[in-house]
């Protein structure tokens, strides 16, 4: 199957109800596929969200996500089921393809689709991919930031209106089910451990990573920094003449992009590589200015200058890009100390980076470590913690390898994972914290043991701090 046409008749498993699952099954049932939506769950919300489908006629199973529906050709699995479900070894039996969303959305590409630039990562996706999109809009192209936030990629290829080039943001598990996709261009930012007990190990998620550069046609991006990126570039299969652009918080030697006393530097994308260094933009230009956004702007502009776009049109867009919410968020000043929300660093590799940012620091940490371990965070981080403070499941992993590496920091541990526990923690950081002091929210761990998500998370954290700020005005 290969084509829109391909799927009139088919039938076709969709598995899992949710973001991806529900508008998946609605384009494939409007293609005229004979569509079963399998699901786990069969909770009050999974029978809300089936009752207008099942309206449309296409047919649901709640509770039961691991038999496959007799006749499958076809299975559209939402990327975050893991590949050891019984599904997929029932489906593997059976000899039937399976897609995840992303390889749904490339396959319905028309024929003069917009080219994608992709850009994956443990850490730095969605910052990469704003830049990049504003940036090419910068340019005057019609494009948009597809993935985890903004558009959806199936909307995105399906626009009444077409777009001139996307800017997409793919996860591991988005690229593990989409053996066909083939950008013109992908960056793979930075490959820390993330996500392990859903890849198996760290050699299949590097694997499931490099993925994004296979069938490449211009550039492969890769982080110097990162020997591992550059591996996974000199393991792909690209097209003849496609080229491995480096990015480094150095100075650029050719083929690379650079930063030379404050200014972004291209010397892969000129004419003369030996000899010509273009400037793109100012570190100044880049919010916040700090060396992992930094290496984030490089990225993007690496993706936008193998696209053709002009110098000009990386430090407009630049200007114009402002960060997400979450994400080394002031939130406020308080008794002279600044309170700061990172709660999107979800994993050790995330906090490093933010913990690099400031001196000395109350950490505020923990939640679900997804397997990870905090040895080298906490040993690198040592020497800048003015005191810890821990809430959630996995805290104690962090407690152990604080005592193991940094045994004279002052260590919190919140045994609690109530609603108010995200006040105490800022209540007990309040109280190590000493003027000039930074106390800084980064995780290193996911948020769902106590909270919806990293967004409450962090607006819990913000709120603590504003009760903070208004009972010591
Ligand atoms: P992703 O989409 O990959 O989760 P985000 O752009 O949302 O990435 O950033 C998530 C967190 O990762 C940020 O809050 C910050 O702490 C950290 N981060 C961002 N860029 C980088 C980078 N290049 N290297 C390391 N950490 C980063």
């Amino acid at each position: 199957m290969s084509t829109r046409e391909d799927l009139a008749g088919r039938r076709v498993t969709v598995a899992g109800l949710g973001v991806s699952g529900i508008p998946a099954a609605r384009v494939l049932h409007g293609l005229g596929a004979l569509v079963t939506v399998v699901n786990d769950g069969d909770d009050e919300r999974a029978r809300e969200q089936a009752a207008p489908l099942a309206a449309e006629g296409i047919t649901v199973r709640l509770g039961d996500g691991d038999t496959l529906p007799e006749g499958t050709e076809l299975i559209v699995t939402a990327p975050g089921w893991r590949p050891d479900k019984p599904l997929f070894a029932a489906a593997a039996a059976a000899g039937t393809e399976i897609w995840g969303d992303v390889e749904l959305a490339w396959r319905l590409r028309g024929a003069d689709a917009a080219p994608w630039l992709a850009v994956t990562g443990t850490n730095g996706k969605t910052t990469t991919v704003r830049m990049l999109a504003a940036i090419l809009e910068a340019a005057g192209l019609r494009t948009a930031a597809v993935g985890n936030i903004g558009v959806s990629l199936l909307d995105a290829v399906l626009a009444e209106e077409p777009y001139d080039v996307l800017a997409v943001e793919l996860s591991s598990y988005q690229l593990h089910w989409a053996p066909s996709l083939r950008a013109h261009s992908a960056a793979v930012l930075n490959l820390a451990p993330d996500h392990l007990d859903w890849h198996g190990s760290m050699k299949a998620y590097a694997a499931d990573k490099g993925r994004v550069y296979e069938g490449n046609t211009v550039a492969c991006v890769y982080n110097t920094a990162d020997p591992a990126t550059e591996d996974l570039v000199r393991e792909a299969d690209v097209v003849e003449g496609c080229r491995a652009v480096g990015f480094t918080l150095g100075t650029p030697g050719p083929s690379q992009l650079g930063v030379v006393e404050g200014i972004l530097v291209d010397r892969a994308f000129v004419e003369n590589r030996q000899q010509q260094a273009q400037e793109l933009a100012e570190v100044a230009d880049i919010d916040p200015p700090a060396p992992h956004n930094i290496a984030n702007a490089l990225a993007a502009a690496a993706l936008a200058r193998a696209y053709g776009v002009p110098a000009s049109a990386v430090r407009d867009g630049l200007r114009a890009f402002r960060p997400d919410p979450h994400r080394i968020e002031k939130v406020a000043d308080v008794a002279e100390v600044a309170y700061i929300d990172d709660s999107k660093a979800t994993n050790t590799h995330a906090a490093e980076a933010s913990l690099a940012a400031y001196d000395p620091i109350v950490w505020i940490a923990g939640g679900l470590a997804k397997g990870a371990t905090f040895d080298e965070l906490v040993t690198t981080a040592a020497g800048r913690l003015r005191g810890a403070v821990l809430i959630g499941a996995d805290r104690a992993l962090i407690a152990e390898a604080l005592a193991r590496h940094a045994p004279d920091v002052p260590v919190v541990d919140l045994d609690r994972t109530d609603t108010g526990a995200m006040a105490a923690a800022v209540r007990e950081a309040a109280r190590l914290a000493r003027p000039g002091d930074t106390v800084l929210l980064a995780p290193a761990c996911a948020s769902m043991d106590m909270f919806v998500n990293y967004n409450k998370r962090g607006e819990a954290f913000a709120e603590a701090v504003r009760t903070l700020a208004a009972e010591r005005a």
